[in-house]
């Protein structure tokens, strides 16, 4: 029997309670389904603070390492505010990405009709909205070095950040955006500044070039990143898969969050690249979402961002694309009959709490995953 190795990290505050919807459909899909999952579990953000005295444990980064796929919950809080800037929650993240090499983060805004009403644009604009944004995620201008602040000595600092792209880090990117459309609508828009950055000029023309040698069925359309923030808001139903830098990715992704109604919807994942001999990527699937801290204990999160970057992981590190679909489904069909959590709350629809939508999750998949079976 095929096993597949998880490596759960629920991590602060909202993190388990989110998890804890997500080992529910796990033991489902082990007991009824043969699906053969393996799953270990670690501490990361404050939770290992306080055990290890670090954001991540060196036992856990190896655990990390060696999983098929890492699941992550949310880290932070109000708790470790002060703690040295090292070891603070989100350094946890920050390792993982680095040491697994997650160059790729995937974050799909998909607006489900049932909640068109919640975004903060008109619903004709976003309804059955689906677009992926790709972001580069470990270079650019939050790692390039220089980066400093320096006195300057004259009562004036100096703060220096450094944007930087090597041929290799576009070429890769663009690959996984032109891989990504394929299995989509076909179309890719890459969004850089090559009006006013050399970066831009570079990741412009590498993206080209990458198009024209491997990708040239995939339609390539560019557009200035700011251009593209205000397209995203005018009418973001024209994109199919945004690829663009670390910076303007991470900007960009947040304002295509909006258009989909609440923060507690949005899953991502983040990929490396492909392991020469057996093709496996390294993997973390995660909401976008941080750890709520104004709704920790309370058992209103909503676990939905969570349960969806399971239905990822489904898809791209186990290319189990049934399972992935029925379960994106089964979200829709809950969201349908109107059970919500306070967050996607709507006028007629039911008020619930964290485990009974996500138990009406799992029920809706198990009876998507009877009819089709039988
Ligand atoms: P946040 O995402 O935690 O919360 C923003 C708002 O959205 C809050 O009102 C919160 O209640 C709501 N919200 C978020 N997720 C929700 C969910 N699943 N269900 C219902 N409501 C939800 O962002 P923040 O308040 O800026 O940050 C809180 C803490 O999280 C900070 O310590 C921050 O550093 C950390 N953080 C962690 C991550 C991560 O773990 N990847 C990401 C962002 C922020």
């Amino acid at each position: 029997m095929t096993t597949r190795n998880l490596f759960l990290l629920p991590g602060d505050s909202i993190g388990p309670d989110a998890m804890g919807e997500v080992r529910k459909i796990i033991a489902f899909m082990n007991e009824e389904m043969s699906a053969g999952f393996t799953t270990d579990e670690g501490l990361v953000g404050g939770c290992a603070y306080d055990a290890h005295g670090a954001a991540i444990s060196e036992a856990d980064m190896q655990k990390a390492l060696s999983a098929d796929a890492v699941l992550f919950g949310a880290v932070g809080g109000p708790k470790w505010d002060d703690v040295p800037y090292e070891v603070r929650p989100e350094a946890g993240l920050l390792r993982l990405r680095k040491d697994l090499e997650l160059f790729a983060n995937l974050r799909p805004a998909i607006c489900y009709p049932a909640l068109a009403a919640a975004s903060s644009l008109k619903p004709e604009l976003v309804e059955g909205l689906d677009i992926l944004i790709i972001r580069e995620l470990t270079g650019g201008v939050y790692f390039g070095e220089p980066k400093t602040i320096t006195d300057l000595g004259n009562g004036q600092k100096r703060a220096i950040d450094t944007q930087v792209y090597d041929t290799y880090e576009i070429e890769r990117i663009s690959a996984v955006a032109f891989e990504m459309a394929r299995t989509r609508q076909n179309r890719v828009c890459s969004m850089e500044k090559r009006n006013v950055m050399k970066s831009g000029v570079l990741w412009n023309q590498v993206v080209t070039a990458t198009h024209k040698d491997k990708y040239s069925d995939v339609k390539l359309e560019h557009m200035l990143a700011d251009a593209g923030g205000m397209q995203l808001v005018r009418a973001p139903k024209q994109f199919d898969v945004i690829v663009t830098d670390n910076l303007f990715g991470d900007m960009l992704s947040d304002v295509a969050a909006m258009l989909t109604g609440s923060l507690g919807m949005l899953p991502s994942a983040s990929l490396g690249a492909p392991d020469g001999k057996t093709g496996k990527r390294k993997a973390l699937y995660e909401p976008v979402h941080g750890s709520a801290p104004d709704i920790a204990g309370k058992g209103i999160a909503n676990p939905i961002a969570m349960i969806a970057s399971f239905a990822m992981c489904l898809r791209y590190s186990f290319a189990m694309l049934k399972e992935a679909d029925n379960l994106e489904k089964a979200i829709a069909n809950v969201l349908d009959q109107g059970t919500r959590t306070a967050d996607i709350m709507s006028v007629r629809a039911k008020k619930v709490g964290t485990l009974e939508i996500g138990c009406a999750i799992l029920s809706d998949l198990k009876a998507l995953s009877a009819s089709y079976s039988t």
